[in-house]
């Protein structure tokens, strides 16, 4: 599949980025807020914002269960600072009534860098990229804990934070702590690209 159609959820967030990069990297990119948008897709990024808000969003819009089931149903999706918070099966530090869709066999724990570093930036190793992603964090959360099954793809490279899980992927799903939207390296979404454009090929064939 070459031009493979990948949702950005848009309920909440920074979705511009998102769609922008994707089409830099040959996807076919739209706005999902209804049950119909998700269903045309082959993948979906759950952007950054605010984990909460766009839980109850998404219950509002009549999407929470659809996208608990396309989750459920593999199709693969990549969430990024808020959006790890909404893939994670775990949350430490949430709201008492915080909803996740869940997918991912991790813990996050919320707004994990502390006030003093609310937002920093810094260079951080990912597997399957040969030079280091600029990880821009805004009131990111990082991976307290993985399941058997998932893969580590970066850690915080330096500082109070050093060895802090920040990037992971289990199966056919992806997340980041960090914005991989911002700055114009779309590296990470050239990787989920090209995993969606995998999934959907084996799906058809
Ligand atoms: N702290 C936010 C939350 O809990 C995430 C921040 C972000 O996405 N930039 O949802």
């Amino acid at each position: 599949m070459t031009r493979p159609r990948i949702g950005v959820l848009a309920l909440q967030g920074d979705v511009r980025e998102h769609l922008a990069a994707l089409g830099s990297v040959g996807a076919d990119a739209l706005a999902v807020r209804r049950p119909a948008e998700l269903e045309s897709c082959d993948g979906l990024v759950i952007p950054g914002g605010e984990s909460t808000t766009m839980a109850k969003l998404a219950r509002t819009f009549d999407l929470f269960e659809p996208l608990q089931k396309r989750i459920a149903g593999g199709m693969p999706a990549l969430g990024t600072c808020a959006g790890m918070i909404l893939l994670a099966d775990r949350v430490e530090d949430g709201t008492a009534d915080q909803e996740t869709l869940g997918g991912l066999d991790i813990t996050v724990r919320r707004n994990a860098f502390g006030r003093q570093v609310d937002s920093f930036e810094g260079n951080v190793d990912f597997t399957g990229l040969d030079t280091p992603v600029h990880g821009i964090f805004i009131r990111a959360p990082w991976v307290e804990a993985t399941g058997p099954d998932v893969e580590v793809l970066a850690r915080v490279g330096g500082g109070e934070a050093v060895g802090r899980i920040v990037a992971v992927r289990q199966g056919p799903l992806m997340a980041t702590s960090f914005h991989p939207e911002v700055g114009g390296d779309v590296r990470v979404h050239r990787l989920f690209r090209d995993l969606v454009a995998e999934r959907a090929t084996e799906g058809k064939s």
